[in-house]
């Protein structure tokens, strides 16, 4: 399997300087390419072959208005024309209907806020004995390795951000048999509800909520937007503003990440199979929630399950269209019809039994799968009878169904199951 790792990067100031002419260079190589492909477009002629481009680039540089393309490596310019033809079949399969629509490919621009290189293989790109980047007419570029790479790396993207923070993204191949091995046996199965009251509720009855350092960061964020939208247009403090706004929306991005690293590493180290519900489905169903924190998330955690299920082996599943998760009661089975999304807890019409609905939604998505969860954790209750003191930290096993007061005791369940911090 081949995965990203991706690193801080801290160059130096000339590093910068030079890192900045290989950004300006792929970018001119690109912008070419694409203008000569569009030209013959526009006068009727042929695609531009690939490798006339890489045949024109050559010529190029012996231009003298050309030939500051000689201080950049041959390899990243040559690896722009690729991604440039990568551009253009994303575009074309996307018109064949092969893979969802996309645009045209696009002129880069030196004010785009993401700038990227690519060294492959053959760019003689290395990791030095002191754990240094050595990328080809840069230098070593000093590397924060906050975990190991499990083998060698094939290629390394460099990447500058709009918070102007360089980061390395390797590509690594992983062993597939090795990582079979590497987690636990078990039998548990699991089933999750990604919702708006909690990040995601686990049919085990966990709930789990965003951890404190990223609602922290998010809190900054939010902040800082404030302040630049009382900024004058085009004044420089308007631009410091700008950059604060671009620092605080990358600490949000590594902070939700790192927090949906840890969870689903976790969730899929303690279960055999997983099964979650197909989030296209739910984001139509919630247009007007859109603006949920949790949306940007819930893609990248999800992508993150499948993926270390596939690499760790275990199962995953993903479940489809218009299954009603929360209409239909995990006790007995009954489908008793949509409820609002205030109602947070709800007793069953046909066996009595009062369910919370994120659990209760979390057991029917794994029982969708083919999963054998109980529902015992979707239940309520007994809601008559408060727990004692000293049970606090215990897991009740909730068995009896005992018709009560909904919702009454919902504060101290959470409480009980103690589980929604990671
Ligand atoms: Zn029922």
């Amino acid at each position: 399997m081949q995965l990203r790792y991706s690193f801080r990067l801290y160059p130096n100031g000339p590093q910068r300087a030079a890192l900045a002419r290989a950004f300006g260079c792929a970018r001119v190589v690109f912008n070419d390419a694409l203008r000569a492909r569009e030209e013959a477009r526009a006068a009727g002629l042929p695609f531009v072959a690939s490798g006339v481009l890489s045949k024109a680039l050559t010529e190029a540089k012996k231009r003298p208005e050309r030939a500051w393309l000689g201080e950049v490596s041959a390899v990243v310019l040559q690896q722009s024309l690729r991604d440039l033809d990568t551009a253009y079949r994303n575009f074309f399969d996307g018109l064949r209907d092969k893979r969802p629509r996309m645009g045209a490919p696009r002129f880069k621009s030196r004010k785009d806020s993401r700038q990227a290189i690519r060294f492959t293989a053959n760019a003689r790109w290395s990791i030095t004995p002191g754990g240094d980047l050595a990328l080809p007419k840069i230098g070593d570029v000093r590397v924060k390795w906050s975990r190991s790479l499990p083998s060698v790396p094939s290629t390394v993207t460099v990447i500058k951000d709009a918070a102007g923070r360089y980061f390395a993204s390797f590509v690594v191949a992983t062993d597939p048999a090795a990582d079979l091995t590497r987690m636990p046996q078990t039998d548990t199965v699991i089933g999750i509800d990604l919702g708006l009251t909690h990040f995601a509720v686990l049919s085990d009855g966990r709930k789990i909520d965003s951890p404190r350092f990223l609602r922290r960061v998010e809190k900054r964020l939010k902040k800082a937007q404030r302040a630049l939208s009382r900024k004058v247009k085009g004044s420089r403090n308007r631009e410091k503003a700008r950059v604060k706004v671009a620092r605080a929306h990358g600490r949000v991005a590594d902070a939700r990440r790192e927090f949906h690293h840890q969870l689903s590493t976790r969730v899929i180290r303690e279960n055999q199979a997983v099964a979650v519900e197909d989030l296209a489905v739910r984001a139509l169903a919630r247009t007007r929630l859109a603006k949920s924190v949790h949306d940007a998330g819930w893609s990248q955690f999800v992508a993150m399950l499948e993926y270390k299920a596939a690499r760790y082996g275990r199962a995953f599943h993903r479940i489809g269209r218009f299954e009603p998760t929360s209409q239909v009661c995990s006790a007995c089975g009954v489908q008793d019809g949509p409820k609002p999304l205030d109602v947070r807890e709800w007793m069953c019409g046909a066996c009595g039994t009062v369910l919370d609905r994120d659990i209760n939604a979390a057991v029917n998505v794994a029982r969708a799968a083919g999963l054998a969860v109980s529902a015992c954790r979707a239940q309520v209750g007994p809601v008559l009878v408060p727990a004692q003191r000293e049970e606090a930290g215990t897991h009740r096993d909730g068995q009896s169904t005992v018709v009560g007061i909904p919702g009454r005791y919902a504060g101290e369940r959470k409480s009980i199951d103690g589980s929604s911090d990671l």
